[in-house]
């Protein structure tokens, strides 16, 4: 914990030089992040208690920010057969807020994924970059939208289980409380908190390459450097467009876009903690990919 308050203060002290004109409450971002990748929620492994305590926090914090929910108490259940283990998950859940359009019905759903791989013995993965660092800008963006009514209706989820193989997200897309049709754009955040050359990834414009121009020019002159890419089927195992939840939509043809970073030294290891973020690229990604979700809905009007 004295670590975690070094590093906080170390970014407020730095926050003016590098946070222009930044719309995220980096504090908040930083204290969810931290939170979540927590020793205290172990892990999040899908119906742990520590995947209950990070449950509470996004239904919570979605409940004071007044969003409404297809689902009761923002929870959508679903049970699981987990492949590797054989195992029966019963009660695994999404957690699901919505904030209506001001023009349109039609919805942007923006997701992460919050549950990790728990503890194996006496060590914890606490899973900081992979994805406490997606959930808590799911929040960050669930306020900045509770405050800043959207043009489309938009659904933000904290998924469960994508670890164990999308299962949350397959379970969102089976039973999806509208015509899935409505939903114009999927923006998934699965690992953007570090990164040592400043690059973060944009992967699904090959596929659906009217995004692309509305995207670029949003990054254009922007930290951290965004890239395009990862998303073609040549590349074999470096193609993204099956790599985490965004995939369930992508497979009902629902245009997506995914945010992430290359893989990392502590990559699914007991060293993906908050210590390890770099907290100046993770606020800086945050507010970028929030400007971009902002443009998007506007543009995609027409
Ligand atoms: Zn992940």
């Amino acid at each position: 914990m004295k670590n975690i308050m070094r590093i906080l203060g170390t970014v407020f002290f730095l926050l003016p030089f590098f946070g222009l004109a930044q719309k995220i409450d980096a504090d908040q971002l930083l204290k969810d992040i931290a939170y979540l990748a927590s020793d205290e929620l172990e892990g999040r492994k899908p119906v742990s208690e520590g995947s209950l305590k990070a449950r509470a926090l996004f239904t919570e914090r979605f409940k004071s920010l007044g969003l409404t929910s297809q689902f009761r108490d923002y929870t959508q259940y679903f049970d699981f057969r987990n492949r590797r283990d054989g195992q029966l998950y019963e009660k695994a859940a999404n957690i699901v807020g919505f904030v209506p359009g001001e023009i349109t019905e039609n919805l942007i759903v923006i997701m992460a994924h919050y549950d990790h791989l728990g503890r194996q013995g006496d060590k914890i993965f606490n899973g900081a970059d992979d994805n406490a660092s997606g959930a808590a800008a799911v929040l960050a963006f669930a306020q900045y939208f509770s405050e800043n009514r959207p043009q489309h209706s938009m659904m933000f989820v904290a998924l469960d289980a994508e670890e164990m193989g999308h299962q949350g997200a397959k379970a969102l897309v089976e039973d999806f409380p509208f015509p899935i049709e409505q939903v114009i754009l999927n923006i998934n955040m699965d690992m953007i908190s570090r990164n040592d050359d400043n690059e973060l990834y944009a992967a699904g414009t090959y596929h659906y390459p009217h995004l692309k121009p509305i995207i670029s020019r949003v990054a254009g002159g922007r930290t951290p450097i965004l890239r395009f890419g990862h998303d073609e089927p040549e590349m074999g195992r470096d193609d993204w467009t099956l790599a985490s939840d965004h995939a369930q939509f992508h497979l009902k043809g629902i245009p997506f876009i995914y945010f992430g970073v290359e893989d990392h030294e502590d990559y699914h290891k007991e060293t993906d903690t908050f210590e390890n973020i770099h907290p100046e690229f993770y606020i800086n990604a945050a507010n970028l990919i929030l400007d971009i979700i902002i443009s998007l809905d506007k543009e995609l009007l027409q």
